[in-house]
């Protein structure tokens, strides 16, 4: 009862607003929300993490979806050595590489989501606090949050919504966001 008394409420200030002409702020018509089809098919072990990884993403961000096997925006790797790192093609397209050694020693969600967030515009941001996404292992190798913080997020929205210029938008490689962790000490 509460809760449809509730929506009445809503429904009847919508309507008394409209009545009054209230202006409603209308934003330039977005384009539409693009697609990002990402392909596990050279994922190995790390499909499954590449899957939790775009939810992680879909469900912190608007204008934009991440999709599984829809197509090749976004090409997963599975590697061995060499460091994980990302290649961004352009904003939602290029590659990502998980190196297994690499995520044996971090989070591979954390690795994942973190990698994905280069393709999806986000640079580097080495500043130990794993609260930030974008920290990589300068927080650590106990540092296992896989979620980027509101304000990572909310910029992926506003660069797929077309806000902000270009760099962000450009082909860049990012390597070197997961340094070697020290050999523990025996
Ligand atoms: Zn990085």
């Amino acid at each position: 009862m509460t809760s449809r008394l509730s929506r009445l409420a809503v429904a009847l200030v919508a309507t008394a607003g409209a009545t009054l002409g209230v202006t409603v702020a209308n934003p330039a018509p977005a384009s539409a929300a693009m697609t990002i089809c990402y392909n596990t098919s050279q994922a190995g072990s790390y499909a499954g993490t590449a899957n939790q990884a775009a939810s992680i993403w879909n469900n912190a961000t608007v204008n934009l979806t991440l999709s599984a096997n829809c197509g090749s925006n976004l090409r997963i790797y599975q590697i061995t050595g060499g460091g994980s790192y990302a290649v961004r093609t352009s904003l939602g397209n290029g590659r990502v590489y998980i190196d297994t050694q690499q995520a044996a020693q971090y989070s591979p969600l954390r690795i994942m989501t973190h990698e994905i967030g280069h393709i999806l515009g986000l640079p580097d941001n080495y500043n130990g606090n794993c609260a930030i996404l974008m920290s990589g292992g300068s927080a650590g190798t106990s540092c296992t949050n896989p979620y980027p913080s509101t304000t990572e997020a909310n910029r992926v929205s506003s660069l797929f919504a077309g806000t902000f210029s270009a760099t962000d938008r450009n082909a860049d490689i990012f390597r070197d966001s997961w340094p070697a962790a020290l050999a523990p000490v025996s």
